[in-house]
């Protein structure tokens, strides 16, 4: 039998991608092998939040060339997914040129059977894309627009998970909050970045996703129904944005024990100036304000973050800022990370990256100290 070797590079959404890959590949009469030396075909699941992401990409790809010069082996079919899929066929052949296939992930499907390794908690992706445009981040482009799953099919997935002995479900999209919403065809948060038109001072401040559903918001609907599937006891979520965190969502966290005190709400800044050249949508106050919501309703809570330093422009002040916020909300964790210049993105286009990579080794040194001083031994794996 042919055998595949998958290398998963990256966050949550990737490892739960190449969980439904490999179960494509065995659908398909392959069998799984750990040593790349040894595989038929290659997979690279793909990164490209950070350029380093991507240069590991193409490091795997010199170390197997190095490998096959000296062996004198036959090439295995590499074959190319995830993030780095923004960049279009050519210029891929162009950047890469030993890739003989590109496979879109919507070609594996949200319901193809995944091969997990863990058999008690599992991945479930509830959505994949983004529209959210935040000004540094590729997703919009690699991923595409967010498109949610039908809850039928994923109430069906957790259903079987529970069958087969699963306890703890960690639902997954880049933005939880919003499942269910693009349907309704009102994103507040519409693409005010169209190439030609966009200049900084269009980015919006203060703007939610969605116009707030007049009945339950679709993913507070989808706890409830996941909560009622008996031995299911824990259900996470990641990424659930500061943006449309509405309070229905509060209340269902607040009143449905399955539902984990974790969570994850990325801030990226603490400085109002940054947020906003950042495309959040929220100011530092109104965070600091959802925070002390959720805190009100579930006093248990407990909150993890994601921080970029270094972002163009970011002055002392503003890491201050930063600084500041961290340590009035008081994270579990914190991802913290420097500044990357993606291209393609509306930073890149509009902003140098003109913080010196001295000052963004420092300022990351200092949040990673301060916000994960307390908690590096029990550090919660999440994307
Ligand atoms: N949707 C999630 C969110 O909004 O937080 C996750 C998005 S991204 C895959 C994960 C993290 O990567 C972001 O929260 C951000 O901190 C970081 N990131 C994204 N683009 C970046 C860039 N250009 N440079 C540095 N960090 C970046
Ligand atoms: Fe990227 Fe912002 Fe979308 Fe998260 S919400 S994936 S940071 S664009």
């Amino acid at each position: 039998m042919p055998s595949v070797f998958i290398k998963t590079f990256g966050c949550q959404a990737n490892k739960s991608d190449s969980e439904r890959i490999l179960g494509d590949y065995f659908s398909r009469g392959y069998t799984e092998t750990q040593k790349w030396q040894e595989a038929d075909e290659i997979v690279l699941n793909t990164c490209s939040v950070r350029q380093s992401a991507e240069d590991r990409v193409r490091g795997f790809i010199l170390n197997l060339n190095k490998f096959l010069s000296l062996t004198g082996k036959k090439k295995p079919k590499l074959i190319l997914t995830g993030c780095m899929l923004h960049f279009n066929e050519k210029e891929i052949k162009d950047l890469l040129p030993e890739v003989d296939e590109i496979l879109p992930i919507a070609e594996v499907g949200f319901n193809q059977k995944a091969i997990r390794k863990d058999h008690r908690s599992a991945w479930v992706p509830i959505s994949t894309g983004c529209n959210s445009f935040c000004t540094y981040c590729i997703v919009p482009f690699s991923r595409g627009r967010e498109r949610s799953r039908p809850p039928e099919d994923i109430i069906k997935e957790v259903e079987n998970l529970a069958k087969d002995g699963f306890k703890t479900i960690n639902l997954l999209g880049q933005n939880v909050n919003s499942y269910g919403l693009e349907k309704s065809g009102i994103n507040l948060r519409k693409l005010y970045m169209d190439k030609d038109s966009f200049s900084a001072n269009s980015i919006p401040t203060n703007q939610s996703q969605y116009k707030k559903p007049t009945d339950l918001p679709p993913f507070v609907e989808l706890l409830k129904q996941i909560s009622k599937i008996k031995d299911i006891e824990k259900i996470t979520f990641f990424t659930s944005n500061p943006w449309d965190f509405w309070d229905e969502l509060i209340e269902e966290i607040a009143s449905n024990p399955k539902i984990d005190r974790f969570i994850h709400l990325p801030v990226q800044s603490g400085s109002n100036r940054i947020l906003k050249l950042m495309n959040r949508g929220y100011t530092r106050q109104s965070y600091l304000s959802l925070v002390k919501r959720i805190k009100a309703k579930v006093p248990d809570a407990v909150f993890g973050t994601d921080i970029i330093v270094g972002f163009p422009g970011e002055t002392d002040a503003d890491f201050q800022d930063t600084l500041d916020l961290i340590k009035q909300v008081g994270f579990k964790v914190a991802f913290v990370a420097r500044y990357s210049p993606r291209p393609g993105t509306a930073s890149f286009k509009l902003f140098s990256d003109d913080v010196p990579a001295k000052i963004k080794k420092e300022r990351w040194e200092i949040l990673d100290r301060i916000a994960n001083k307390n908690n590096l031994a029990e550090r919660p794996q999440i994307p």
